[in-house]
């Protein structure tokens, strides 16, 4: 589903990025951690090109997003990206935030775009709160309706990036729980986080990065059951936050 090989990316004369390669499958749950700093957040926003890279090839379902003739729009309307601050636009309303991409990029009508969104919002268990303003809803539930919106797009692969690092401790279950079921449900997922309970849970792999490389990339088991094995970076990262 995703194919990233030797990505490189620098500002300046800083590399963020250093050869790069892996590969993510369809239905896989990858989980990607590391120090802060270490180009996670780079990493992860080359897939859908809101980051350029110099060197290295990504494909999205066969769609070459280092190739300059790459329709950029479309790639992003099939990969859902959730960040950590939500990012709805904050002068509509949870209907209107929902439909509005799918109007304007799928071309849908406003009554497809309308039913589409609310099946995902009921999903994400927020149907009562259509009619309401971001500035209305919690943290946790902001994020929600924020991967309502990106599953309305009906996205081949979801992006997330520390979705639950700016939430207040006890609404990182809720939106968890939608992660969890989303995995459960066959989503290819390429996940950001230090929720290392997900992790365990509902990743297949684990990438860890350090200084802009993918230092590890390996099952999930072996990433947490066999110390011995790993990186000295990863293994003091997992000191850490274990
Ligand atoms: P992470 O998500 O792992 O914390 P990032 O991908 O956000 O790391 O950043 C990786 C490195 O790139 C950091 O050292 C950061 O300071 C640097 N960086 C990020 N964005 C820019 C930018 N626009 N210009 C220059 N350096 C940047
Ligand atoms: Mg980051």
């Amino acid at each position: 589903m995703i194919e990233m090989k030797n990505v490189s990316k620098w500002y300046g004369n800083f590399q963020v990025l250093t050869d790069c390669t892996t590969d993510i499958k369809k239905g896989e749950v990858v989980v990607v951690c590391g120090p802060s700093g270490s180009g996670k957040s780079t990493l992860i926003k080359t897939i859908n090109a809101l980051e350029p890279f110099q060197k290295g090839e990504i494909t999205v379902d066969g769609i070459a997003v280092h190739d300059p003739k790459t329709n950029l729009p479309k790639l992003r309307s099939r990969v859902g990206m959730v960040f950590q601050h939500f990012e709805l636009f904050p002068h509509l309303s949870v209907t209107e935030n929902l439909t509005l991409a799918q109007i304007k990029v799928l071309g849908r009508s406003p009554s497809d775009a309308l039913a589409h969104g609310l099946k995902y919002l009921d999903r994400v268990g927020l149907s009562a709160q259509k009619d309401k303003f971001p500035g209305q809803l919690s943290g946790g539930q902001q994020q929600r309706v924020a991967i309502a919106r990106a599953l309305s797009m009906d996205p081949i692969v979801m992006l997330f990036d520390e979705p639950t690092s700016a939430l207040d401790p006890e609404m990182v279950g809720e939106v968890l729980d939608v992660m969890v079921q989303l995995a459960h449900e066959g989503m290819t997922m390429m996940c950001v986080t230090h929720e290392m309970g997900f992790a365990r849970k509902v990743s297949n792999r684990v990438i860890f990065m350090d200084q802009g490389k993918i230092v590890e990339d390996c099952p999930k088991d072996d990433f947490f059951n066999k110390p011995e094995e790993r990186s000295p970076r990863a293994k003091d990262f997992l000191s850490k936050i274990l």
